[in-house]
């Protein structure tokens, strides 16, 4: 029998679900006359927009509107001539168009606030990491506007500024030659030349030109120009990491099933925060045939071993003839399971990044997985040129990981910590780990940053980035020990107590009962 008129509104009126029901209820106490003509046009034009529409997004405007008009001047839908019959019919339309029968109520009332409400978290973030955290990217005219200024003081052609021997045949190694292509301040020269006889300095031209001389604290320059709080700072030395975790020469090892092999002691550019700073030394070592074949022998000899991750150094700076040795002599033994390479050189000279290297890469990666460890601090490091290498590496390999450090007016503050982590990922490397720059050498202290402020800064970007762009908060102190803050707050009659790191909220959350945990079988596994 066909329902009556009165019937089917009845039944639509309880079919609306609480939250539209509140949502109406609002609405409709409010007052119903208006002569504001403009305000009757607009309400009109919205509400034929989502009669005439098979769509959700007119109704959601009509509804919007409804809202901010009664909130904003006490108008209730009948003031439009809209009756409560009508808008239920409109609310109706609406949930039977979305696939998850989203409704009026939840949409407008809950949902949109509450993304409203979680835009204010990045505000900030997003108006400041323009002009806070430049990329390489958005530096990159004057960057080329430095390349220039660089090439023609250095003598350097197209070819020998494309290619890595060109970069490393050209490296800077002096504040002097470095104020030559680099408008330093005096304070900054002054400064450096007080230490360079101390501290090994060396960059390429390619990584001398990211610097912006405009800021006398500019990330890059920071990194690569060691200053005279080295030799201040230095006091106390605590022994390098390899005297106390070289079971074997060129191997270190903290863990049963992850060792490192020390490949080369050098870099294309030496940073000012380098933990390995005892081991890079004074001057470059070209290390023997022997060495190396030591060094896989204590692998092969033990077959717990399981990831071997080859560094430096930069293991990049081995001549690819190497690498591909040491990979295939790795790949031979079967309890090697994976490997990693630590590498800086795509952003510090990306020209390295030939396709006789990719071919090494991508043929040991076929055998057993690769990874490619990096170390990328601020996105000022990420330009067109490290970006290409970066997403060249990434097609050849299982994963490309970065490693980065928590430095003082480097990468200190939420919008440099997200602007880095999310410049990296949209360029085909994963924030991994975030160390807390280490006690170890004293000669950085200036660098370090309190646990707590990384941990605030860590903690910032739960639910604002991409959880897969969030790096792990690191301390070394003979492993890697993770610094994260507990977001379990305590129990309560089997509920954990969690607090949401992004806005502080507390939630009640029932944890899994122990006695079914520990004493039920599934229903299968009964007799
Ligand atoms: C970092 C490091 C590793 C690897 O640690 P993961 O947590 O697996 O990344 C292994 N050995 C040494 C000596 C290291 O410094
Ligand atoms: S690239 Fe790594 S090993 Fe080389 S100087 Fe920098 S931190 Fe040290």
């Amino acid at each position: 029998m066909p329902e009556s008129n009165s019937d089917q509104q009845n039944n639509d009126q309880e079919n609306l679900d609480i939250f539209t029901k509140d949502f109406f209820d609002i609405l409709f106490k409010g007052n119903e006359t208006t002569d504001n003509t403009e305000l009757k046009r607009q309400v009109n034009t919205l509400k034929q927009a989502a009669k005439d529409q098979e769509l959700t997004t007119p109704i959601i405007a009509l509804f919007s509107k409804l809202k901010s008009i009664r909130e904003t001047q006490k108008l209730s839908p009948k003031a439009f001539g809209l009756e409560r019959r009508e808008l239920t019919t409109l609310a109706l339309k609406h949930e039977n168009i979305d696939e998850h029968d989203v409704s009026v109520g939840g949409r407008v009332e809950k949902a949109l606030p509450i993304v409203q409400e979680a835009i204010t978290r990045v505000d900030e973030y997003i108006s400041a990491k323009t002009e806070q955290a430049p990329s390489g990217f958005e530096l990159w005219d004057s960057i080329l506007e430095t390349q220039e200024k660089i090439k023609s003081y250095l003598n350097m052609n197209d070819d020998d500024w494309n290619s890595y021997s060109g970069q490393i045949k050209h490296c800077i190694n002096s504040v002097e030659e470095l104020s030559k292509v680099i408008d330093l301040p005096e304070r900054v020269i002054k400064e450096v030349t007080r230490v360079t006889k101390d501290y090994r300095m060396r960059l390429t031209p390619y990584y001398a030109s990211l610097i912006q001389t405009k800021s006398a604290n500019d990330p890059i320059l920071l990194q690569s120009v060691p200053t005279g709080e080295m030799i201040d700072n230095l006091g106390e030395e605590i022994p390098p990491v390899a005297a106390d975790h070289s079971p074997a020469r060129l191997i270190d090892q903290f863990y049963p099933r992850v060792v490192t092999i020390k490949a080369t002691n050098m870099c294309a550019m030496y940073c000012t925060h380098c933990l390995r700073l005892a081991h890079i030394g004074k001057k470059d070592r070209i290390y023997t045939e022997q060495a190396y074949e030591e060094a896989l022998d204590y692998i092969r000899g033990n077959d717990q071993i399981r990831d071997i991750l080859i560094t430096g150094g930069d293991s990049f700076v081995l001549p690819n003839k190497i690498l591909k040795k040491i990979l295939t002599a790795l790949d031979e033994i079967d309890h090697v399971k994976m490997k990693r390479l630590g590498t800086r050189i795509p952003v510090t000279a990306p020209q390295r990044v030939d396709n006789e290297l990719l071919d090494i890469l991508a043929q040991s990666n076929d055998k057993k997985p690769v990874r490619v460890v990096t170390q990328i601090n601020t996105a000022q490091e990420m330009t067109p040129l490290s970006g290409d290498a970066f997403k060249r590496i990434s097609k050849n390999v299982f994963a490309v990981l970065n490693q980065a450090v928590l430095l003082k007016g480097i990468n200190d503050t939420r919008v440099k910590m997200w602007k880095l982590c999310e410049t990296i990922q949209e360029n085909y490397v994963r924030p991994y780990y975030l160390f807390n720059c280490s006690y170890r050498n004293p000669q950085f202290t200036h660098f370090r940053v309190p646990i707590e402020k990384g941990q605030d800064i860590i903690e910032s970007m739960y639910g604002n980035i991409s959880g897969d762009a969030i790096p792990r908060y690191i301390a070394t102190a003979g492993g890697k020990i993770p610094l994260h803050r507990s977001n379990v707050q305590g129990s309560s009659d089997g509920d954990i107590i969690l607090k949401k790191p992004w806005n502080g909220e507390v939630v009640n959350y029932p944890d899994a009962d122990k006695g079914i945990y520990e004493n039920e079988r599934f229903a299968f596994m009964k007799p």
